[in-house]
């Protein structure tokens, strides 16, 4: 007889989901496919038998799987269970289905923009005084944190395709869908599938609910039409930036120029974030309030250091061409720009738009060669320069970058081939620029 849940993949939502399984009663098997010291000591830590250096044959008496994030479809584990009927949920998944009815769900999904736009929400609502709380992909592990939202009444969830690939029919109050563009193609098996996952978010939704989708993605444009909540498209009509102001419903936001940030796709993130707070209650003056106090978080287009009239400009949280083009988009300056990282062989076609107002592109790390032939290829060789690696991308992107310029680290790539992750990567952007501003006093030519 089969009695056991399985939780596969044993990191912070593993762990999490496992031990809110347990709080209830749950027999739960946690099993990795790794092995490892870390895994171990926190295999030990938990308190449910534990399964390390995992395959199928976990499996056996499991009624259902509870999917981390990281575990990719085609692992053997998730294979068997497919071809055994064996039902497979993502951690999100679980912790909706845990917190039950009676929460207020706002959810946010997207290739680029989900964290912003959940911040920007979740300062809106901070500035109303409205509880809440946030969770899910970049955040912390919504089974976390199941106390605090059923006490808050409100979450505000980052859902990523990962999670919603292993989720039926959420039934979002609010589901926002920023823009749909080709990213982790390492993990899923097609732009199809992608697509199809990111527009889950709407699944389940009634006529009451609220479906968020841009007038620039031709993904959430395409599917509005028949999406069962209402729809509002986000940059056009009364809700937009006209004349260089943020427009809701026709409510006038907020100036641009007031705002602390810049660029085409965060007044569009505002809009969202706007559109999201007021069907939850928020007044216009309360959500122009907290726009006005929202501050970008690191490593998206942070400007890093000013020397010499160059502006550098920290945007490693880039990880893939769309954001790469957003950058260069709202970019009014001469920009030595900085791309490659981890290789993931996605498509760098949508930033060839964006390199008129390049004085430089430099490639470096281990995708960094496949990106300068692929722009040599689309006729940009006089731009493309191979580096090895970041640090001598910047020395070199100091040299080349003039005054009035911008050096723009935006890759277009995970960080994993030279570093833990993007945060480790736009820190030592920063220590490069103020290691040379320090050698040399000034950065220049
Ligand atoms: P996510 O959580 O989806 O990765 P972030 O808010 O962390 O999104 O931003 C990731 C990158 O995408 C940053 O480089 C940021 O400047 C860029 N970005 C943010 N919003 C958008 C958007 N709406 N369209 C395109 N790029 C965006």
């Amino acid at each position: 007889m089969k009695t056991q849940t399985l939780v596969y993949g044993l990191g912070e939502s593993g762990v999490a989901a496992t031990r809110a399984l347990l709080d209830i009663g749950v027999t739960v098997l946690a099993a990795d496919a790794n092995d490892g010291k870390d895994l171990r000591d926190t295999a030990a830590a938990l308190g449910a038998e534990i399964s390390l250096a995992a395959g199928p044959e976990v499996l056996d008496g499991v009624d259902r799987v509870i999917v981390s994030p990281g575990v990719r479809p085609g692992d053997p584990v998730l294979r068997a269970a497919e071809r055994e009927g064996v039902p497979v949920i993502s951690e999100v998944a679980l912790g909706l289905e845990l917190l039950g009815d009676g929460v207020r769900v706002a959810a946010v999904t997207g290739t680029n923009g989900k964290t912003t736009v959940v911040d920007m929400l979740g300062r809106v609502l901070e500035t109303a005084g409205v509880p809440h709380a946030v969770a899910g992909n970049s955040w912390r592990a919504l089974t976390g944190c199941l106390d605090e939202v059923r006490a808050a009444g409100l979450l505000v969830l980052e859902v990523s395709s990962f999670h919603l690939h292993y989720m039926a029919e959420p039934g979002f109050e609010v589901a926002a869908l920023l823009n749909a563009r080709p990213d982790h193609m390492d993990w899923h098996a097609s732009f199809e599938e992608y697509r199809r996952d990111k527009l889950r978010v709407f699944e389940g939704q009634g006529p009451e609910d609220l479906a968020l989708v841009a007038a620039d993605d031709p993904v959430g444009l395409d599917a509005a039409p028949d999406l069962s909540g209402e729809v509002l498209v986000v940059g056009e009509g009364e809700t937009a930036v006209r004349d260089g102001r943020l427009y809701l419903s026709g409510n006038d936001l907020a100036r641009a120029d007031e705002l602390s940030f810049g660029g085409t796709h965060n007044y569009s993130n505002a809009l969202f974030a706007a559109a999201a707070a007021e069907r939850l209650g928020v007044s216009i003056p309360e959500i122009r309030d907290g726009l006005l106090a929202y501050r970008l978080k690191a490593h998206r287009m942070e400007v890093v250091a000013e020397v010499g009239g160059v502006a550098y400009v920290d945007d490693s949280k880039a990880t893939n061409p769309a954001a790469v083009a957003a950058a260069l988009g709202g970019l009014d300056r001469q920009v030595v720009l900085i791309l490659g990282g981890s290789e993931k062989h996605t498509d760098f076609a949508e930033i060839l738009p964006h390199l008129g107002g390049c004085r430089a592109v430099l490639c470096q790390g281990e995708a960094g060669p496949r990106i300068a032939g692929f722009l040599e290829d689309r006729g940009h060789g006089d731009l493309v320069e191979r580096l090895a690696d970041l640090r001598a991308a910047v020395v070199r992107a100091a040299h080349l970058a003039r005054p009035g310029d911008a050096v723009l680290l935006s890759p277009g790539c995970a960080s994993f081939d030279q570093f833990a992750g993007y945060a480790e990567r736009g820190e030592e952007f920063a220590r490069l620029v103020r290691g040379l501003v320090e050698e040399r006093g000034v950065v220049r030519r």
